[in-house]
């Protein structure tokens, strides 16, 4: 007898009978135009989702993965980023730049506090030569919902670049990522989108994308510019946990 569960957590999130089902459909080849059809579909999807005119990347892994994919993809050994850090997540932004050795100013914030776009204006002002500034949309162990919009915008004037761990938010609260200016958006499978825990999603403006051109920090299976390559020949670099990708499918 298979049990039933409540899920009430930011996620994992409870997954539609549907959507479970379709976990129990047959493994197709990776190497398929059955594939690359549904995998098309699906990126389609995720472009209305992040709301976005640019490529969504699509990485097995959950979402801390594609989080270090925005950095490993992005940055050079030494580049100055600014991390805003009001709970779990956030700190976590700091120790994944502090592990592969970006020169990490770390904002604390009082968990639950707002950080306004005029506080982070004096930040980038105190900190000259920042290329980026890592922000959280939704602060999952704090409950907090930060002023991306107004991140955006501060940031649209000046050379850094806006990133934002969107796992939790994305989906749930808005945040348009082109008419927000958001440069690199990082989401998860299991939070709002109410699929199984194992994809991550990430996508690049033409401003973020212009520092990963030059990026020099060494990867391999996280190197977004290899999955940007195999979409344009509808695939993903590394085989896809297909049982996911189909019921991604029934979703997206
Ligand atoms: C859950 C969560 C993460 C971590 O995601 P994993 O899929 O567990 O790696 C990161 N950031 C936020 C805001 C989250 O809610």
């Amino acid at each position: 007898m298979i049990k039933k569960y409540y899920l009430l957590s930011p996620g994992p999130t409870p997954v539609p009978e549907t959507v479970l089902s379709a976990a129990a459909e047959p493994i197709i080849h990776h190497r398929t135009s059955e594939f690359s059809d549904i995998f098309m579909e699906t990126v389609e999807g995720l472009k209305y989702v992040f709301q976005t005119e640019q490529d969504v990347f699509v990485l097995t892994s959950s979402g801390t993965g594609a989080m270090e994919a925005a950095i490993l993809s992005t940055f050079c050994q030494g580049d100055k980023v600014i991390s805003l850090s009001g709970g779990k997540f956030g700190e976590r932004w700091g120790q994944i730049c502090r592990c592969h050795g970006l020169d990490v100013k770390e904002v604390t914030l009082e968990w639950g506090e707002p950080f306004t776009k005029e506080q982070l204006a004096d930040e980038l002002k105190a900190n000259p030569g920042t290329k980026a500034v890592l922000a959280t949309l939704s602060e999952t162990s704090s409950g907090t919902v930060y002023d991306i919009q107004g991140y955006g915008e501060i940031l649209a004037q000046s050379d850094a670049i806006l990133i934002v761990d969107g796992i939790s938010g994305l989906g749930a609260t808005p945040c348009p990522m082109d008419e927000w200016k958001v440069d690199i958006m990082v989401a998860g499978s299991q939070k709002s989108f109410m699929i199984p825990p194992g994809l991550a999603y990430l996508s690049f403006s033409p401003k973020a994308w212009d520092l990963v051109e030059k990026s020099t920090l060494p990867s391999f299976y996280f190197d977004a510019r290899k999955y940007k390559k195999n979409l344009k020949k509808r695939t993903t670099p590394y085989k896809p946990p297909i049982t996911i990708k189909n019921q991604q499918k029934k979703y997206v």
